[in-house]
């Protein structure tokens, strides 16, 4: 029984692995995962990434200087007008952040989880979300896997800081 639980837990993890995830501690540096939810005029983004793409290591921060820095990073994280855009028209606003403090999956990974959520006035306008600013200011970021749910479509992409367009317009 026992035997049977821990092959299904490594299989789970290694799939998770082949995808650049990190729930079991087999997280890819570089690598992270981007899901959006859009129903009407409510989006949800989730941003599960290694601490090290955000803050360029992993380990608990120990002097002043450090933990000054990693404050100041994650609030860059939070700085979501900075990161993500959205057609004007839209009227996409902010309504709140919400982030896990860092917590380490293994004694050597942490990984950070942010959650964004946005009201539209004008859902309909709203053809795509850019990424760029997330890259510019975290170049840690090498590839990010995006998913998206939406009222019309279910799909995913790899983005890049030479492709950070998700594009919800019908194909
Ligand atoms: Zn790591």
């Amino acid at each position: 029984m026992y035997k049977n639980l821990l092959i299904i837990s490594l299989s789970v993890a290694l799939s998770y692995a082949e995808s650049g995830y990190c729930e079991y501690g087999v997280h890819q540096h570089g690598v992270a995962e981007f899901s959006i939810a859009w129903s009407k005029q409510e989006i949800a983004l989730d941003l599960h990434t290694p601490a090290q793409n955000v803050l360029g290591f992993e380990h608990s921060p120990k002097t002043d200087k450090e933990k000054q820095y990693v404050a100041e990073r994650l609030a860059a994280l939070k700085n979501a007008e900075q990161l993500f855009s959205f057609d004007a028209k839209a009227g996409c606003a902010l309504r709140s952040v919400d982030s896990e403090s860092p917590f380490e999956v293994q004694p050597t990974h942490t990984e950070i989880e942010v959650s964004y959520h946005y009201h539209c006035q004008q859902p309909q306008y709203l053809k795509g979300i850019d990424t760029q600013g997330l890259f510019k200011q975290f170049p840690g970021f090498e590839i990010l896997n995006a998913q998206w749910i939406t009222d019309k479509q279910q799909s995913a992409k790899s983005l890049n800081k030479n492709d950070t367009y998700i594009d919800f317009s019908p194909r």
